[in-house]
């Protein structure tokens, strides 16, 4: 089998043939079972095949020559993101909300004929990367006073088009996927390092229009560091920056782009700032037994100057959950990856200041410490075993924040409250578990996994009822809505409080500018 047969889930996370089998699952469904202290579910539930799945007639009919279908296949791919609760209505054969249509553009005169024809005749379109929005941003919502809704995939726009291997950067277009980007990078030695969890679906546009976060703890992990110029079409015209390492001229215009989340325009390409992959990588593995001297520990490396690649803390649920321990200890991965210098004099700094703080480092230095290479492919894994735990009726979900130091304990403790409280009156029970994602100076970004057991046909209601927990959580303890998964309409109650009512003034008013009739993701960021 090749790439290109692999078929992508209409439900679940990935493709296909990745999915957990029979065995793997009944190893997980065990594991729940010694967590929910019950037999919860052995038995894994199937969803329905894709012949059996109905959808209601187009409302519009997509011109074929500007790239359009309206063919089953492409609705129902393109009707939910990679959300919980898009998981358990595809799960449950719910594509009521699927978009009349999806356009395939291949240039750039393509997109700019699809907003004159969405704009005749009066659709919705949605922009659509690798569709793994958690925040129900690629949901076909139909705008006030529209006919329909058309999805805009940016598949086939997914090379890389120039490498500036002076400046270091390269010229890449919006739609490529993380593996598609690397591998036009290699031939050059570069790379973009940016690895968010989602990495193997999703584009190049999507990280930018959602300003997300890759998998290194430090410095230059965010999409917004690793933009130089970028490029994007709007209904009003192409919105282009310069391209500059740095400037002080006035409000930043990529500043615009980053964030918007298919709301101004379609991003079709950028010029990102590349590196030559590391040659070099030092890590070590630091348990604890107190969860509050691990998070003291995390505060002294990233106050340190040493900005390590890695800086993760597991506390000690979340580390047993993804077998790094099982002895209870929390861990605090440290790691620093270099393709210029030898890394022994900040490994052991780092490792100095976590053990000062009452942590122990059993294992030593090494390339890749075990507990991290664990760790590594657990996260890899982990969205696979997501679906997978939704086969077997347990609600299952992350969110994630981030907060000043000065602020986290009494956040923490809210949210551990209001979630715990919120499984028990939704579930009966639940289990939380906590992990530092990325760490500031001045604040980490926490990030929660909830797992509690569902009953048939009600995960939905008891899921919102825990989230709901969670978002008052982290607006009471003045935490930020979401740190790197986006606003979309999921977050927009939470992003509505904490932003200026002036910013949202301009930000509708910017709207009105670049999108004057309205045709770009209604109800994302902005309630229409
Ligand atoms: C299992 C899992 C793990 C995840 N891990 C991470 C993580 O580690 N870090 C992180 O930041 N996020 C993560 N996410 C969230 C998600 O992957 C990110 O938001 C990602 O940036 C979305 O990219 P995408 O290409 O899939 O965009 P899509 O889901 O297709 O779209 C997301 C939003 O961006 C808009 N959009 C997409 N492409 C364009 C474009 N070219 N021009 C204009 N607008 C566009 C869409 O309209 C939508 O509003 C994860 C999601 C899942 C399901």
């Amino acid at each position: 089998m090749t790439l290109l047969d692999r078929r992508r889930s209409f439900w679940a996370w990935g493709y296909e043939d990745a999915l957990p089998d029979e065995a793997a699952t009944s190893k997980l469904a065990a594991q729940i079972e010694a967590f929910f202290g019950e037999t919860h579910s052995r038995s894994r539930g199937a969803p329905p095949l894709r012949s059996q799945l109905a959808l209601a007639a187009p409302r519009v009919s997509l011109p074929a020559d500007l790239s359009g279908s309206n063919a089953d296949e492409d609705r129902i791919t393109h009707t939910h993101g990679r959300g919980y609760a898009d998981l358990v209505r595809g799960f449950l054969g719910d594509f009521r909300g699927a978009p009349d249509g999806v356009f395939f553009p291949r240039a750039e005169k393509d997109i700019e004929s699809i907003f004159a024809w969405a704009a005749s005749e009066q659709v919705t379109l949605v922009p659509y990367g690798g569709g793994t929005s958690v925040v129900s941003g690629v949901a076909a919502e139909v705008g006030p006073g529209k006919r329909g809704v058309a999805t805009v995939d940016l598949c086939h726009l997914n090379q890389v088009l120039e490498v500036d291997s002076v400046s270091r950067a390269a010229r890449i277009q919006a739609g490529a996927k993380g593996p598609e980007l690397e591998a036009g990078l290699a031939p050059h030695g570069f790379t973009l390092r940016h690895f968010p969890q989602s990495f193997e679906f999703s584009t190049l546009g999507g990280w930018i229009a959602t300003r997300a976060g890759g998998h290194y703890a430090t410095l230059f992990t965010h999409i917004d560091d690793l933009v130089e110029s970028v490029r994007m079409l709007t209904p009003a015209g192409v919105f282009e920056t310069r391209r500059l390492p740095a400037s002080g001229a006035g409000p930043d215009p990529n500043r615009w782009v980053l964030g918007s989340e298919g709301t101004l325009g379609i991003i079709t390409e950028a010029w990102m700032r590349v590196v030559p992959k590391p040659t070099r990588r030092a890590s070590a593995s630091v348990r604890f037994t107190r969860f509050e001297d691990a998070v003291r520990a995390a505060r002294m490396v990233a106050q340190s100057g040493l900005y390590p690649t890695n800086c993760r803390l597991l506390d000690s649920r979340e580390a047993w959950l993804h077998h790094v321990v099982d002895d209870g200890s929390n861990v605090l991965l440290l790691g620093f990856e270099s393709a210029d210098h030898e890394l022994g004099p900040w490994i052991d700094r780092a490792v100095a200041l976590a053990v000062a703080e009452g942590g122990s480092c059993p294992t030593g230095v090494t390339q890749e410490a075990r507990d991290a290479a664990t760790w590594k492919q657990a996260f890899f894994d982990a969205p696979y075993l997501q679906s997978a735990l939704v086969t077997l009726g347990v609600v299952v979900d992350t969110f994630e924040t981030a907060c000043t130091w000065d602020r986290f304990e009494a956040l923490h403790a809210n949210v551990v409250r209001r979630v715990e409280s919120a499984m028990n009156e939704a579930c009966g029970k639940g289990i939380l578990t906590c992990r530092f994602t990325h760490v500031y100076p001045d604040g980490p970004a926490p990030y929660y996994t909830f797992l509690a057991p569902g009953r048939a046909n009600e995960q939905i209601d008891q899921w919102r009822h825990i989230k709901d927990a969670a978002c008052q959580a982290l607006d009471e303890s003045g935490a930020t809505i979401t740190h790197h998964h986006a606003v979309g309409r999921l977050h927009r109650p939470g992003y509505e409080k904490e932003r200026p009512v002036p910013f949202e003034q301009a930000l509708r008013a910017t709207k009105a500018a670049l999108d004057p009739d309205g045709l770009l993701n209604t109800g994302v960021l902005i309630a229409p």
